[in-house]
């Protein structure tokens, strides 16, 4: 630990709400790996949207001051004990866990993986947990099958592009939903085949739509991340047998629902989060090679929204919550 700094860039809060709680600090301590963990030189963060939850208070940070962040990627600066022989210092690594939004973050060994020769940092940082999101619910929430139809709402969002990349690799038929034209000629551009718009305010012109495309019959599978807002017009198009995947709550979350509702298809109904699909080494280790696989192999790329600087939070927050992002934000420590 002697050649690290004592301080810091870091974002934290010590309250949650807006983005006014969004503190930029330059005097941070720079943490210890404890036992299992890596101390990683960040070079670039991911920004997700859970990490407005945990801002707003949707989700509550374990205590305060807390340091937002679920991602990033960069160098291990200094190892605790029992961390596996693949992780020491001076190797390049991508991350899930806490405390991303710094310069070093502390993270469990068992979210950190080696980031192959081909693949660069900011791509890895822009890539591991909305990526490994889709691959993991088209394989293991509804392992989507060649020529299944398959609704992907927020389309030309983080995660969002990623599934309409993946669903086209493995040969389904993409309807996606995106708010604004331009939303949705990227969502095209990466693989859909259908895009429509909302009608959330008139539900019946939207589900009209997807039957017709689909035969009369609905989707196999829809992958719903805004929540709220698309969870009835989301389950009305889901075919008999289908399955409704509910994985994010970008208008709120979905509450008080009467598991009646799933009776008249016989639907299968899903909350799925990701580290509960990758709660061992190996199963993240087995996930991010499928996904290395995919960007080295069949030439999957992730669409960078903007890369912001670490003391321009405020501002890339301000971005995702506007709806006016596609693709993925990146910050640099
Ligand atoms: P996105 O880049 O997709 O940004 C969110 C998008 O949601 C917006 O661009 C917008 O797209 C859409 N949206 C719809 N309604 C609203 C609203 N009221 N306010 C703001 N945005 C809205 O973010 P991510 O890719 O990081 O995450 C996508 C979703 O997936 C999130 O809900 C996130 O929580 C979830 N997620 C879940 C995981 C899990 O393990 N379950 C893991 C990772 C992400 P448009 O304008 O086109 O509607």
């Amino acid at each position: 630990m002697s050649s690290l700094p004592k301080t810091m860039k870091a974002v934290q809060i010590e309250k949650t709400g807006g983005t006014d709680v969004l503190q930029y600090k330059t005097d941070v301590p720079v943490p210890e790996p404890k036992e299992g963990e890596v101390l990683v030189k960040n070079d670039y963060i991911g920004i997700n949207y859970i990490d407005t939850y945990f801002r707003s208070g949707v989700y509550q940070p374990p205590s305060f001051p807390y340091i937002l962040g679920r991602e990033g990627s960069g160098t291990i600066a200094a190892v605790g004990p029992n961390v596996p022989s693949d992780l020491s210092v001076g190797t390049r690594v991508v991350y899930m866990g806490q405390y991303a939004y710094a310069e070093y973050t502390p993270v469990t060994s068992n979210y950190t993986v080696p980031i192959p020769d081909s693949i660069d940092t900011k791509t890895a940082a822009a890539s591991v947990l909305q990526a490994l999101t889709a691959v993991t619910l088209i394989r293991d929430a509804h392992p989507v099958k060649k020529g299944e139809w398959v609704l992907v709402t927020a389309a030309a969002g983080g995660v969002g592009l990623w599934l309409c990349q993946l669903l086209k690799a493995v040969g389904a038929h993409v309807i996606a939903t995106a708010s604004t034209e331009e939303k949705r000629a990227l969502a095209k551009e990466n693989g859909a085949e259908v895009v429509l718009e909302y009608h959330e305010e008139d539900r019946d012109v939207f589900v009209k739509k997807v039957l017709e495309i689909t035969g009369g019959e609905g989707v196999h599978a829809v992958f719903d991340s805004v929540g709220k807002s698309t969870f009835d017009s989301s389950l009305a198009v889901v075919r008999r047998k289908g399955t409704m995947v509910s994985f994010g709550n970008a208008s709120g979350p979905v509450t008080g629902l009467a598991l009646a509702r799933l009776s008249p298809k016989n639907a299968k109904l899903l909350r799925p989060t990701l580290f509960n699909y990758i709660a061992t080494r190996e199963e993240l280790q087995e996930a991010a090679t499928e996904l290395w696989k995919f960007i080295e192999k069949d030439g999957l790329k992730v669409k960078i929204h903007d890369v912001y600087p670490l003391s321009d939070v405020v501002r890339a927050t301000q971005d995702i919550e506007s709806r006016k992002t596609t693709g993925k934000l990146v910050l640099k420590p």
